[in-house]
């Protein structure tokens, strides 16, 4: 058995069904779970004081290219749209391999887990030079976040008039048996579960629409997830228009693209009626605002989308397009953007703090985590608010009016890997020396 007693907590932000917040309390996690909330708990196990402290759920990332922490502003790429974007990235991309696949997804998993992230997602759409899914599995298990990997894929080279170069895609067959051979490998449905395999066509202009419908057959066939990116911006629209003759919800759902067992990434121009598609069939949504921003791609439609019943959650998106990984920082940009589309009052601190991770939780089908409810897992995010972020305010617990953007503490299934503001899993200053001297080899 082991326990650790979080002790004093200054306030709780339970985002439980009554969204409680609690305070001057303790909360007992035991075997990775949440098991007691109350006062004056006692322990003979570990105790740590959050006297003073906000304490949250762990943060929930709902969409990430770790690979691409080791292309983060690339000249090139620093000032192109989406399109321009990819084609500057793509040659980059195909040099890669395992110990590049590796080392990237160990930083921004400790990136994430800095910024009071426990669970996160990964699109890992190109396999060059022997990389595989499990490479970034590996690193997951290092830094000890729970990880929800998808095997992406793309298979439309530009030969057959798509966007990445042909050295980058793969056979639709070969694709399909190595989602099987990672989903058998290392896919684990039940509850607590630490690595949850996803099937992840790249997006409907990298891949056949055969290969979607086979790999959505796949996904449900074998109870796993499904995710893509779908309707980023304008040129998006354009392309689905042109090539398949509808929108892309229409896409999305002719193909078997919608369903509580998927979620799209971006969906900044989803429409009216694409809109109530995704919330009559409980299609998930993963915004992803520094991205959206920094590709000049729009404001997605997130206030509509929670009005209507959409399941929203945060993403950091891929390093080369935010460029950072910073899912709290991600929360603030959530709510500014919401209110520069439809004004202050159009979302709060902690509605947007909600998305963050109750939210995120409901896109990935994790409904024993994203709360501080017994029974839950035991994933949490410990704040010092005594900094200068928040000195003067009078309600530290909007965290993201102003507050830390670092966490002081992370439990990731009872077990700590953020302590006193640092990694404390694995050597991360090392991982740090490693992935710039890759970097410097790839632009070299
Ligand atoms: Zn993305």
């Amino acid at each position: 058995m082991s326990e650790i007693l979080l002790k004093s907590c200054g306030t709780v932000l339970t985002m439980d069904d009554s969204r409680r917040e609690l305070v001057d309390c303790d909360v007992r996690l035991r075997d990775g779970v949440i098991v007691e909330i109350g006062e004056g708990l006692a322990t003979t196990g570990e105790a740590i004081l959050a006297s003073g402290c906000v304490v949250t759920p762990g943060l929930v990332n709902t969409h990430h290219h770790l690979y691409q922490t080791l292309t983060r502003a690339v000249p090139g790429g620093q000032d192109a749209l989406l399109f321009g974007w990819l084609q500057t990235l793509y040659p980059i991309w195909s040099r890669f391999g395992p110990e590049e696949m590796f080392v990237s997804a160990q930083i921004g998993l400790a990136e994430l887990a800095l910024s009071g992230c426990s669970l996160t997602s990964d699109h890992l759409y190109l396999y060059p030079n022997g990389s595989r899914l499990d490479d970034t599995i590996d690193a997951a298990r290092d830094v000890g976040l729970r990880f929800h990997p998808t095997r992406g894929a793309m298979s439309i080279g530009e030969s057959d008039g798509g966007l990445p170069p042909d050295a980058l895609v793969e056979e639709e067959s070969d694709i399909l048996n190595d989602a099987i051979r990672v989903i058998d490998a290392h896919h684990d449905g039940s509850e607590g579960a630490m690595v949850r395999v996803g099937v992840a066509p790249c997006s409907p202009f990298s891949v056949s629409r055969e290969l979607m419908r086979d790999a959505a057959v796949l996904a449900r066939d074998k109870g796993v997830m499904m995710h893509t990116h779908l309707a980023e911006n304008e040129e998006d629209i354009a392309y689905s228009l042109e090539k398949f003759g509808c929108r892309p919800g229409q896409y999305a759902e002719d193909l078997g693209w919608t369903g509580a067992d998927v979620w799209h990434a971006h969906c900044v121009k989803l429409d009216g009626q694409e809109i109530d598609l995704f919330a009559r069939s409980r299609t998930g949504v993963a915004h992803c605002p520094c991205s959206n921003c920094r590709l000049g791609s729009g404001i997605a439609p997130v206030r509509a989308m929670r009005d209507a019943g959409v399941p929203v959650g945060l993403g950091v998106d891929g390093s080369a397009s935010n460029d950072a990984g910073n899912l709290v920082a991600e929360a603030r940009q959530v709510l500014l953007l919401q209110r520069v589309a439809s004004g202050a009052d159009a979302m709060s601190a902690r509605e947007a703090l909600e998305i963050a991770t109750r939210g995120g939780a409901e896109v990935l089908g994790r409904s024993d985590c994203g709360q501080i409810a017994v029974g839950k897992r035991a994933d949490v995010a410990i704040w010092d608010v005594s900094g200068i972020e928040s000195a003067g305010s009078w309600d530290p617990a909007a965290l993201l009016l102003a507050g830390p953007t670092r966490v002081r503490d992370l439990f990731v299934e009872g077990r700590q890997v953020v302590r006193d503001g640092q990694v404390s899993t694995f050597d991360l200053p090392r991982a740090i020396e490693r992935q710039n001297t890759l970097a410097r080899a790839l632009a070299g």
